[in-house]
Formats: C-alpha cells, sequence, structure tokens
C-alpha cells in the first residue's frame, strides 16, 4: 500500500492498483480515456520525485523531465505527492463546421479551430464536450489545412461520445480540442522508401491523412493501402481512393472483407491477411497500422516476421474502454 496525497486530500493505492484506479476509487474528477497509456487523458504530475518509468512511456522528454505521468500506467513503487494536469492548457477551441456519413456507422465531422494546430499526418487529438467527456480521435487531414481538421467518428452502440457526436452534434456547435499526439505520423525523410498501409474501420482515418501528405510531399516510393471490414458496408471513401489510385502510379487500394463472399474488386478475408499475401517482403518498408487492436497485434507481428524492422513499424490502436472498473493487464 501506498499513500498518494492530491491537494489537502490523501488517498490509499492498494498493491497493484493503477495510481489513475486510486484517483477514481476516491472520487477524484480526472480526465482519462484509453488506459492504454496511448491517448495520454491522463497525465498527471509527481511533486516528490521521478515517478514509475513505465508511467512515462510515450511522454516527449520535457514533460517527462518535469515529472509528468501517465496515471493509467502508474503502479506506485513509492508514497507520491501528485497535482493533476491543466488540462484546460493543451485545448483550444473548435466549430463544428460540417457533418456528412461516410457510411451507415461513420460520420466525417469537419471542425474550424480558433488557432492553427502544428501536427503530423496520421497524428491523433483529444475531443472534449462542454461536460468534459474526452475521447482521441485521429485527424484525417494532411497538413494543408491546420485549422480546418478532419475526422472519421464510428458509431458505437451506447457509446457515450460517438453517439452524441452522431445524433446531437450540430453545426456550429463548440468542442474543445487537445495539443495533437501519438507516433504515428508520416514525416517526407525518406521520399523513396515503399509504404503499406493497414487499416480497420475509421483506422482509415489517420491513413486517409498520410496518404494525402506523402502525395502532396511527392512521395515516389509504393504506396499501399489495404482497408478493412467484416462487410462491403463497413467500408467507404471506394471511389475516392480508387479514383486517387487513377491519379497516382504508385499509389494501390485494395478493398478487403473479412466476412462472406467480397464483391468483385474487393479481396477476400482479414486486411491485414490480405496485405501479408499480396507482399512477402517488407525488408526496408514503412508501414502503417491503425483501428482494430486484435488487427493491429496481430500485425506488427506479421509484418515483422516478413523483414519490417521495428523501428519502421508505425501504429495507433484504436483502444476503445468503456468507463467500468477494467481488468488490469500489467504484463502488456
Ligand atoms: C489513439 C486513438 C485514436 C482513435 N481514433 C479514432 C478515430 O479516428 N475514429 C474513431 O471512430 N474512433 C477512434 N478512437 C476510439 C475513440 O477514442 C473512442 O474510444 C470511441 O469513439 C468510443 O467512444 P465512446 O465514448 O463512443 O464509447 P464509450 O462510452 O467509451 O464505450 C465504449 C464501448 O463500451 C461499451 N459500454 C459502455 N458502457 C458499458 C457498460 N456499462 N457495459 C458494457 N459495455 C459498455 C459501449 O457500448 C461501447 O461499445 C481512437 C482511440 C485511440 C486510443
Amino acid at each position: 500500500m501506498k499513500k498518494i496525497v492530491l491537494d489537502e486530500q490523501v488517498m490509499t493505492c492498494q498493491s497493484g492498483e493503477s495510481l489513475l484506479d486510486t484517483l477514481l476509487h476516491n472520487g477524484v474528477d480526472i480526465a482519462y480515456s484509453c488506459r492504454q497509456g496511448v491517448c495520454q487523458s491522463c497525465m498527471v504530475r509527481s511533486l516528490a520525485g521521478a515517478p514509475p518509468a513505465m508511467s512515462q512511456r510515450g511522454l516527449k522528454d520535457v514533460r517527462q523531465q518535469q515529472n509528468y505521468l501517465l496515471a493509467c500506467q502508474c503502479y506506485p513503487e513509492h508514497d507520491m505527492e501528485i497535482a493533476l494536469n491543466a488540462q484546460s492548457a493543451f485545448f483550444t477551441e473548435a466549430t463544428v463546421a460540417a457533418k456528412a456519413m461516410l457510411n451507415a456507422e461513420t460520420v466525417l465531422l469537419t471542425i474550424q479551430c480558433q488557432k492553427p494546430l502544428d501536427f503530423y499526418a496520421g497524428q491523433f487529438v483529444k475531443l472534449q464536450r462542454a461536460d468534459g467527456l474526452t475521447r482521441s480521435y485521429s485527424i484525417a487531414n494532411s497538413r494543408l489545412h491546420t485549422t480546418k481538421l478532419t475526422f472519421h467518428v464510428r458509431r458505437l452502440p451506447n457509446g457515450q461520445f460517438s453517439e452524441w457526436a452522431h445524433d446531437e452534434l450540430q453545426i456550429g456547435d463548440t468542442l474543445k480540442v487537445s495539443e495533437p499526439q501519438g507516433l504515428c505520423f508520416y514525416l517526407p525523410d525518406r521520399p523513396t522508401q515503399n509504404l503499406l498501409l493497414i487499416g480497420t474501420g475509421s483506422g482509415l482515418a489517420p491513413l486517409a491523412g498520410i496518404i494525402s501528405e506523402a502525395l502532396q510531399q511527392g512521395h515516389s516510393g509504393e504506396l499501399h493501402l489495404f482497408h478493412g471490414s467484416r462487410t462491403a458496408a463497413g467500408l467507404y471513401w471506394i471511389d475516392e481512393m480508387q479514383d486517387l489510385e487513377r491519379q497516382h502510379l504508385n499509389f494501390h487500394y485494395t478493398p478487403c472483407v473479412s466476412n462472406g463472399t467480397a464483391p468483385a474488386g474487393f479481396a477476400a478475408g482479414r486486411a491485414n491477411e490480405v496485405a501479408i499475401q499480396a507482399l512477402p517482403k517488407l525488408k526496408d518498408w514503412r508501414v502503417y497500422l491503425c483501428g482494430h487492436p486484435d488487427m493491429v497485434n496481430q500485425a506488427k507481428f506479421q509484418v515483422f516476421l516478413k523483414g519490417a524492422s521495428s523501428t519502421d513499424i508505425y501504429a495507433d490502436a484504436f483502444h476503445v474502454t468503456p468507463n467500468l472498473s477494467p481488468v488490469i493487464d500489467k504484463s502488456s
């Protein structure tokens, strides 16, 4: 058991319990979302010494030096004194500029930010509504637009944010937007390198941003996109991707359907399996994997076995965690 001090409040962290759970069990109003150390919603600061190394993984050097940590990844080794992160410092305001359906379950949301965002194509931001509910969404556009951002939000049945974004969020409404985050992004440093991009569902969002950026930057290596869903109805932007394929000889697009018979022009099978079959040698390729965590985890391993270097594998797993007491897997 470790003692946790926050302002005047003294709490007890049980052995094997994360700092985030201790705070929540004690009624502390702390923002959180993925519980996997990815979205960085639950960043807090240690006021008395360095926190456990695992709790700082993925944070920028400057934040590590200032003893920031992710509460969901922190299993205290000593008593701790912490301060909640000033979340408001991370947000700029944005107005909903447009909404359009991409398919029956995915909305294309366009927001106009008050300030330009200095992001890399493929990164994500946290969107926050007025009551503080916060979720991560990937930026789907290139760096050509730094104030007008687009997102692909997939409706999850009973999902608090996604159902609200589909059903209640209106053009003209305001949202708060965090600083861009994540390491799954495109840099134009190796323009001849071949790129493999595999996404499921709304995992197309960051990949669309990356593809758009790479083509605008004149990337001359091959770009192979595999977009998968269970059925053809779960895919979108099929015509747009096929148009892009006609415009750019180095861009190749394969829509994949994993359930039942694939319609003409579609590949049958999971997107990662289809990609590995089509491209068995991935030495020196850069790989982007986005969407369902199971696909991302499986594909990371597969592409590595086919020769991709671990430093060339970039991934954003769209972890979805309901706000329940979670089962904590500290082994991952
Ligand atoms: C880095 C990153 C990038 C992401 N990018 C995108 C993106 O571009 N597009 C996108 O669509 N998503 C993206 N996500 C996922 C997104 O952040 C949200 O997690 C997702 O939209 C669901 O949020 P929600 O509030 O709608 O669902 P939540 O309310 O969080 O619920 C999640 C699931 O739990 C279920 N649930 C809720 N309460 C209960 C309960 N009491 N019992 C049982 N089940 C329950 C819900 O039915 C739902 O299926 C991303 C996630 C990460 C980590």
